[in-house]
């Protein structure tokens, strides 16, 4: 796989380097730095998304007929890479990277001309309504129980883990539309109103300290029949589609200039010359450029035309473990002052880890939050059990 820039390359990343440069308002470059997880609060990330809207750069896998840029898989990842490096905010990928496919794939003429144009405006913000008490490995068991009546069903029941429920207008749901026979062959995909009557959304406060999470309650709740996507019934299959797209990958260029921060102030505190510490980095290093090489691929695939399939299993489990990996190298070069923030040791000549302040405040509560990366989008046991049932055949 040759990676080197063509001089057209090189011409588009200075392109896309200025317009980073240019566009993002101090507040934003301040979100950038300070993030400590991959889910940007929408404070940020959603006039970010407006800012790249304008310029026809907010969904850059979109097909240009539903107004993604047309770009090929070398600008893809050029564009990946240079918003990593410039710490741009990233943006939510329910609606971009999850529902927005789903749309394009099994929606009617109606929903995509509604939904498609205001998902990349960002004036719909979406959830995902998958899991449930009791139906998060084993989805198929999901109870949240909807019943025909007329040109609605009427949904009665509840969802759990929902991220970005307490910001989200829309919400892309699993619902129980038949109760006998095989779990799979009962389920519908709904597209449906956050503000409707008989919705409550409860936070979760994890164990960062951060609202992200959220359980949702539905009593008696009216969504249109118009908003099911593909036929009733028959959302499992829509359902596995969208996961594809959610564990797709597209991790490496981020987790690079993290390890590239790891490894300077590892390299400024003394760090590299332990070989313990050494062989630790070197491995992390090589874990991610074999993910980075893999991301190629799925682009690639991608740009054929193909949807990623249980590539994207892979590249979730590793990326996910990855990312872990270059948390807790953080950590180790903070050492105690990764606890808390601490001012006093930032003034001259403290002896304070060279991480920079940033770093240095979000190490812990990026570290915590990280933590989930191994269980959301389906834990890592489970696409462990696909990778060996679709990829090695067993
Ligand atoms: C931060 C965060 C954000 C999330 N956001 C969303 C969201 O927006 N929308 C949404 O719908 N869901 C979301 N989730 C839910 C997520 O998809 C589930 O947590 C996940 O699928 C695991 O389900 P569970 O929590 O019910 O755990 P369980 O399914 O109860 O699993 C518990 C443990 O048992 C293991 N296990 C279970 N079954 C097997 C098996 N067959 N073989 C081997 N091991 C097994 C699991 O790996 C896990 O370690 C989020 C979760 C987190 C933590």
């Amino acid at each position: 796989m040759n990676l080197d820039l063509s001089t057209e390359e090189l011409a588009f990343r200075d392109e896309v380097r200025a317009f980073l440069e240019e566009a993002r308002t101090p507040e934003l470059r301040e979100a950038g730095r300070r993030a400590t997880s991959v889910f940007m609060d929408k404070r940020y990330s959603l006039p970010w998304q407006k800012i790249l809207h304008a310029r026809g750069w907010a969904a850059p896998s979109w097909p240009k007929a539903y107004g993604g840029p047309g770009w090929n898989e070398m600008q893809r990842h050029i564009f990946a890479a240079e918003c990593a490096r410039a710490g741009a905010p990233s943006l939510a990928p329910m609606g971009l990277r999850m529902v927005g496919p789903v749309i394009m794939g099994y929606g009617t003429a109606e929903q995509k001309a509604h939904y498609l144009p205001r998902i990349l405006s960002g004036e719909d913000y979406w959830c995902q309504g998958y899991s449930e008490p009791g139906a998060g490995s084993d989805l198929a068991a999901l109870q949240l129980r909807a019943v025909r009546d007329g040109d609605h069903y009427v949904l009665n029941g509840s969802k759990l883990w929902t991220t970005h429920a307490h910001w989200a207008n829309r919400m892309f749901c699993l619902v129980r539309t038949l109760a006998d026979g095989k779990p799979q062959a009962g389920i519908t995909f709904l597209l449906l109103d956050m503000t409707a009557p008989g919705i409550r959304v409860r936070p979760i406060i994890t164990l960062a300290g951060e609202h992200e999470v959220n359980e949702v309650f539905f009593e008696d709740v009216r969504v249109p029949v118009s908003g099911r996507v593909g036929e009733e019934n028959q959302g499992w299959t829509v359902a596995k589609y969208l996961l594809e797209f959610e564990r797709g990958g597209g991790s490496a260029p981020g987790l690079k200039v993290l390890l590239g921060r790891v490894r300077t102030a590892a390299e400024a505190a003394g760090l590299l010359a332990e070989p313990s510490f050494r062989a630790k980095l070197i491995e992390t290093e090589i874990a991610l450029q074999a993910i980075e090489m893999s991301e190629h691929r799925i682009l690639a695939a991608l740009s054929a035309g193909k949807n990623p399939g249980p590539a994207s299993s892979m590249l979730k489990t590793q990326g996910g473990e990855t990312m872990q990996r270059i948390d807790e190298l953080l950590l180790e070069v903070a050492g105690a002052y990764a606890a808390v923030d601490q001012p006093a040791a930032r003034e001259p000549g403290s002896n304070i880890p060279p991480i920079g302040p940033e770093a240095l405040l979000t190490a812990t509560p990026r570290y915590l939050n990280d933590r989930a990366a191994s269980i959301y989008g389906g834990s890592n046991e489970i696409q462990r059990d696909i990778i060996a049932r679709l990829v090695l055949g067993l």
